[in-house]
């Protein structure tokens, strides 16, 4: 089966393909203006995932996010730091892309500033005004719906009704009550501004999106995502600028991620039922667990985040941490193999197949998980093949090219006290089958981590350097 994904503006799932092999892909970026918390990183996590899988699956990629750094919640934090936008932003710039890091999510091809792009917002506010489809009032510029009769195409809402002339300043309001939203927006006492030959002020939120995608990508995208929250009014809104500008189609494919969720209500800082990435390692946690436990579920499905669900996801990896090891480490019997180099390739089919079925990642999950069940059965049985064990390694090196959690992190990522038993425990059944060699390994590789073993009578005991 090809590769396919869920199409938020047919509501169809549609087979994926690219005309010159390269994803031209937008994805709306984090607003500044405070540390982002893990239900944003589930909307991050889920781009990573797309663009891995699509790599994985032989496309190049042109991947551009905006970072929002300027805004309503910018601006009246900034001023009342007393600090500059820049000086303010930049504190949190920094912090995401210190989290992105800890999360192993990959830089895009191309991380894009708003303010950075003033000019070009500009311009392009001054097409739409020169083709009717804007009006000023108090100095601000509002897009006029109206003029655009597809509106409502991606949220499958009929806003026939609406209506014309009502308008909001502010970037999110309710969907029943669909208003023309702000371009430009004239300046208030004290607050920072651009001088633009629109006037003094600053550009909406929406604005930038169209703009930036436009400018590094072309008139149309191939894919673009964000989280559910974005479908109305944001995204609504690209559509009615971008396609205005360019009379093309803006994007072939838009995808959303689903909520991350508390208790059955979506995790956001106004609910005050949030953790940062910062909140949760506080606690002992490793980055790769928040990965894992991101990654693991759909991004289609909500997501409901609990602090059994992250022990669950420490438990998963260190089972196949456990297995890696036991692949590199233990002595297996020379055999024959083709069976289990057949149930391996099925096992890789299964992982590709849940893939392209619309990122089914809990599927994927599912077949290592299986895999790894039956072929640890075989082992205890010492009934798995050596021949066997490199093709089992190639099965869990795909996993981790787009799982990425087998790794334990490097720097401050000391191992915890479960993984360190599990690892003994490893070792001593190496030793137990004799295989003295895996168990120095093991030992030296604890080592390498500063976890230092002692043999006694009693057993092992360990110690950190
Ligand atoms: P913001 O920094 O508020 O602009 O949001 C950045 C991204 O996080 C957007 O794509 C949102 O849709 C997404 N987002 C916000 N809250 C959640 C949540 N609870 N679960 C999943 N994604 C979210
Ligand atoms: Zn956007």
């Amino acid at each position: 089966m090809a590769l396919r994904f869920s199409n938020t503006l047919t509501h169809q799932t549609e087979e994926f393909v690219s005309g010159d092999n390269t994803v031209r892909m937008y994805t709306c970026g984090p607003t500044v203006y405070s540390y982002a918390h893990i239900g944003n990183f589930r909307s991050f996590t889920f781009y990573d995932i797309l663009r891995r899988w699509l790599r994985l699956r032989g496309f190049k990629l042109d991947h551009v996010m905006n970072i929002t750094d300027v805004d309503d919640k910018i601006i009246r934090n900034a001023v009342a730091e007393k600090k500059s936008l820049v000086d303010y932003t930049a504190i949190y710039e920094k912090a995401f892309l210190e989290d992105c890091a800890a999360l192993r999510l990959e830089r895009p091809e191309r991380l894009v500033r708003a303010t950075e792009h003033i000019p070009e917002m500009a311009a392009a506010i001054r097409k739409l005004a020169d083709h009717s489809y804007t009006y000023r009032s108090d100095g601000s510029i509002y897009y006029s719906i109206a003029k655009f009769p597809e509106y409502g195409k991606l949220s499958h809402s009929d806003f026939s009704g609406m209506r014309s002339g009502a308008r909001v300043d502010v970037d999110e309001y309710e969907k029943a009550d669909a208003r023309d939203f702000v371009l430009w927006k004239a300046p208030k006492d004290g607050e920072p501004f651009w001088d633009t030959d629109l006037g003094p002020g600053r550009p909406g939120w929406h604005i930038e999106c169209s703009v930036m995608a436009i400018q590094y990508l072309g008139d149309t995208l191939d894919i673009h995502a964000g989280g559910i929250d974005l479908v109305f009014p944001h995204h609504e809104n690209e559509i009615a600028q971008s396609e205005a500008l360019t009379g093309k189609p803006f994007a072939r494919f838009w995808m959303h991620a689903e909520f991350l969720l508390v208790e059955g209500q979506k995790m956001s800082k106004s609910l005050g039922n949030f953790f940062t990435l910062r909140d949760i390692l506080a606690q002992g946690y490793q980055p790769e667990t928040v990965r894992y436990l991101l990654a693991s579920v759909p991004y289609r499905k909500a997501l409901n985040f609990t602090f059994d669900g992250l022990k669950s996801a420490a438990t998963s990896i260190e089972r196949l941490r456990n297995y890696k090891l036991r692949l590199e480490t233990a002595r297996f019997l020379e055999q024959p193999a083709g069976a289990m180099l057949e149930r391996t390739a099925l096992a890789q089919k299964e992982f590709d197949e849940s893939l392209d079925d619309d990122l089914n990642t809990a599927q994927a999950l599912a077949a290592v998980f299986e895999y790894v069940r039956e072929t640890n059965t075989l082992m205890d049985a010492g009934e798995f093949p050596a021949a066997a064990a490199q093709p089992a390694l190639a099965l869990l090196d795909r996993f981790d090219s787009l799982f990425d959690v087998l790794h334990p992190a490097a720097k401050g990522g000391a191992l915890s006290d479960q993984e360190i038993e599990a690892r003994i425990a490893t070792r001593n059944q190496a030793k137990k089958s004799k295989d003295f060699a895996g168990a120095d390994r093991i030992r030296q590789e604890l080592l390498e981590q500063g976890v230092i073993l002692e043999d006694t009578r009693d057993g092992v005991r360990w110690k950190r350097k």
